[in-house]
């Protein structure tokens, strides 16, 4: 029987896995994390702990999936611009007809009803028109937005519906794979517990799924067969996470819970745009073990009277620069230096006058993430921070208020995207079946996208096993291997 090895069951190697349940094939599925059902809630907001913990968790950790775990808002129109590449890789029509799916998906196992966000006509004239006159481009995209509290049950009930449908699917939870191994005759996997490593085994395949996300991006350039994927260095967004009162932004909010706005500021003519807006939610830190980000979410049933989102500025690099990601991880560890190890938050109006916020006791605007104030200009160029604050003053046209002095920010906000591959509309890369899917091949940016790779991936391998039928019949049922 063809074997298949997916590497990372998060949002893309779900819905590949999903795709690929009943094919005639052995399945076997490694994750760093543990099995869906032991992923626990953020301890921050269970008031278990007041910081992160020293190893990152698996609630906002990239590297466990974090965005099907967290917010988990689902972009669910096919958009040139936002969650992802897919559009340029397959066209609008297909992308839809995925990301149809995933919604199905989604709102066949959400344990309560999730409305979709989707303007109607006089919601999207007044934004035009509004957007138009604060020299910004709004991009039109309709949402599910699940909440971190509905994530679990979700992602657990999609895995356990997979499992009961298929008889040949071997998990390894608490795995890493070590290594990946392109052979003549198909992959070589090397993995170990994560935990309690000492363990290392390996397996061969046939095909190979590589769904290791943003998290696992570094891990795969690593890989010897890496030097001959065909790369082009990816992209680096590096910003603020916003937060002001949500009555400043409670018209947008209500039309559209998160419009995406862009603006090419006067000052540099960067891109920068709105994501991950979070109204009535928290700010929370994002720990990466080296460093500590910023990051927002929002939940169905507690609210805060703040919103949050990020600004950020888009920056590609040309040579001879090739190392995006580490320029901006040098400045969230600047930022991090000043902050004591943290997070750095700073008022608008004091980053405006060039003094650093000393307290916010009786700020207008109450935090909801405890950082250290500070001044953020003291880490951040100034090419980024001057088109962030005529992108909050464009946004004030449109949602009065929130260019005031009493809006807070936090730093840093960085996401950086790993190389782009080459794939093919089936999202198998220039080796022959080995396919890279998710935010690691770096066409996807989101949790819909992602899925949808997945989906593409698991219909081109099944394609592939469909012109080959496996002679031996499936007699392997479906068991767990924990390593930890
Ligand atoms: C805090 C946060 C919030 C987010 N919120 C949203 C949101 O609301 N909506 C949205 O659309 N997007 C959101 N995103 C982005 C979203 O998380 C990603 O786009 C999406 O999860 C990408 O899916 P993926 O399958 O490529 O990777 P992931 O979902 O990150 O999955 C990768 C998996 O691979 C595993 N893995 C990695 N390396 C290895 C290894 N060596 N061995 C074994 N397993 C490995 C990890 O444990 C993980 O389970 C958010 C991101 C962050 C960081």
């Amino acid at each position: 029987m063809q074997k298949i090895a997916l590497i990372g069951l998060g949002a893309s190697g779900l819905f590949a896995l999903k795709e690929l349940a009943n094919v005639e094939a052995e399945l076997h599925i490694f994750d760093v994390g543990p099995s869906y059902e032991k992923r626990y809630a953020c301890p921050i907001d269970q008031g278990k702990l007041t910081v992160c913990p020293p190893k990152a968790c698996s609630y906002c950790a990239p590297g466990q999936s974090a965005g099907s775990w967290n917010d988990f808002k689902v972009i669910l129109s096919a958009s040139q611009v936002i969650g992802g590449r897919l559009y340029d890789l397959i066209g609008e029509v297909e992308l839809q007809k995925r990301l149809d799916k995933v919604r199905e998906t989604i709102l066949t196992h959400a344990p309560v009803e999730i409305p979709i966000v989707k303007p109607n006509e006089e919601d999207l004239s007044w934004i035009k028109r509004k957007a138009t006159l604060a020299n910004m481009t709004y991009h039109y995209q309709e949402l599910l937005h699940c909440g971190s509290d509905n994530a679990p049950a979700i992602n657990t009930s999609i895995l356990e519906d997979i499992k009961a449908n298929s008889r040949n699917l071997v998990f390894h939870f608490d795995s890493k794979v070590l290594s990946l191994k392109v052979k003549s005759d198909g992959f070589e996997v090397v993995f170990d517990g994560y935990k309690k490593p000492g363990n290392t085994q390996n397996l061969n395949f046939d095909y190979c799924i590589v769904s290791v996300g943003r998290g696992g991006a570094h891990w795969l350039t690593q890989q010897d067969f890496y030097k001959n994927l065909d790369i082009h260095p990816g992209q680096v967004d590096i910003g603020l996470r916003v937060e002001t009162s949500c009555y400043f932004t409670e018209e947008v909010d209500k039309r559209f819970y998160e419009p995406k706005l862009y603006y090419r500021s006067k000052h540099a003519n960067d891109i920068v745009r709105n994501f991950c807006s979070n109204p009535k939610g928290f700010v929370t830190p994002e720990n990466h073990r080296d460093y500590v980000l910023v990051n927002g979410h929002s939940k169905m049933y507690e609210k805060s009277e703040n919103n949050n989102f990020a600004v950020l500025v888009s920056k590609t690099f040309t040579r001879p620069f090739k190392n995006p990601q580490q320029y901006s991880q040098t400045i969230a560890k600047l930022v991090n230096m000043l902050a004591g190890g943290g997070p750095l938050v700073q008022r608008l109006g004091d980053l405006r006058a060039g003094r650093r916020t000393k307290t916010l006791s009786n700020n207008l605007i109450k935090p909801s993430l405890e950082a250290e104030c500070g001044d953020i200009a003291l880490a951040f160029p100034h090419r980024i921070l001057a088109s962030i604050i005529e992108y909050l003053d464009a946004l004030d046209k449109i949602c009065p208020g929130v260019a005031s002095d009493a809006t807070l920010l936090y730093a840093p906000e960085c996401k950086s995207y790993p190389d782009s591959i080459t794939v093919t509309k089936n999202m198998e890369t220039t080796i022959k079946n080995l396919y890279i899917i998710g935010d690691s091949s770096s066409w996807t940016r989101g949790v819909g996208q992602a899925a949808t790779s997945g989906i593409l991936a698991g219909e081109g391998i099944k394609q592939k096993l469909e012109v080959k039928p496996s002679i031996i019949p499936v007699n392997l049922h479906t068991k767990t291997q924990n390593l930890a």
